[in-house]
């Protein structure tokens, strides 16, 4: 069976999309056939595993609102088994578009079910909002990753986001789970670190990831090489951290 997770928190610059395409990447190191699926207009997912998203013939955009069947969509990238559904500008007007849409919340899981290719994971990369792109991928998915940012203020807006995933959960996916609570960019020079990490495991308990990912510079030279971490530097310590990362995700089936 394939699982599905969406990375999500409405809040922007928490590492949803370094998360998406790290974790997709180590997860395909670790053998797993993987399809990361860009859903932010930004299309940084799209150039973070190297593909020109200002030059693909289809895109999450058409899939969801020009109904372009999902196959057509699925791009290789230079990493072996990891597999891209594209986005860019153009999804921006999508939100709008699909409002007056027949079946608006659940187009990307319907669109799931034609693939003719079996993934072992679905990772989808969710715009810094809660509007109808990321309600498609919490109907579409099995599990949340929720990443938060260590730094001061980072439970703030999270009351939102929850609350979107009860109303999905009751309306339109109720097998929908909070996957994991990841603990981002932490800085170990300073305090402040150990004080976020008690108060959100405090919050979310053994949701959170023994996996923190720390702050480290190479993650975010990498997407502007078009390569997941472990291909622009394998020894760095934010390859390791989602390598790390992967190993807790498969080992919790
Ligand atoms: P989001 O998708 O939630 O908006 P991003 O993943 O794009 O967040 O991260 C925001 C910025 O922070 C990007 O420039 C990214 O390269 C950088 N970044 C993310 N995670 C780390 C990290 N662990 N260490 C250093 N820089 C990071
Ligand atoms: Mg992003």
């Amino acid at each position: 069976m394939t699982k599905i997770l969406a990375i999500a928190n409405q809040k922007g610059g928490v590492g949803k999309t370094t998360t998406s395409v790290n974790l997709s990447a180590a997860l395909a190191e670790l053998g797993k056939k993987v399809l990361l699926v860009d859903t932010d207009p930004q299309g940084n997912a799209t150039s973070g595993v190297g593909v020109d998203k200002n030059n693909v013939e289809n895109s999450v955009y058409d899939m969801l609102v020009e109904d372009v069947n999902i196959n057509k969509c699925v791009l290789e990238t230079a990493v072996e088994n990891l597999y891209i559904i594209p986005a860019n500008i153009a999804l921006a007007g999508a939100e709008i578009e699909l409002v007056s849409a027949m079946s608006r919340e659940v187009r990307l899981k319907y669109a799931f079910k034609e693939l003719e290719t079996d993934f072992d994971y679905i990772i989808i990369d969710c715009p810094p909002s809660l509007g109808l792109l990321t309600i498609n991928s919490f109907t579409a998915a099995n599990g949340i990753v929720i990443p938060v940012q260590c730094e001061y203020y980072a439970l703030e807006g999270l009351s939102q986001l929850l609350n979107t995933i009860r109303l999905v959960q009751r309306h339109l996916n109720q097998s929908l789970e909070i996957e994991g609570v990841l603990l981002t960019m932490l800085d170990a020079r300073t305090n402040l670190g150990n004080d976020v990490i008690a108060e959100v495991k405090d919050h979310f308990g053994e949701k959170v990831y023994d996996t923190i990912i720390p702050r480290n510079v190479r993650l975010s030279e990498a997407p502007s090489h078009g390569q997941p971490i472990n291909v622009y530097d394998a020894r760095s310590t934010g390859a390791k951290t989602y390598k790390s990362l992967a190993e807790e995700v498969v080992r919790h089936g």
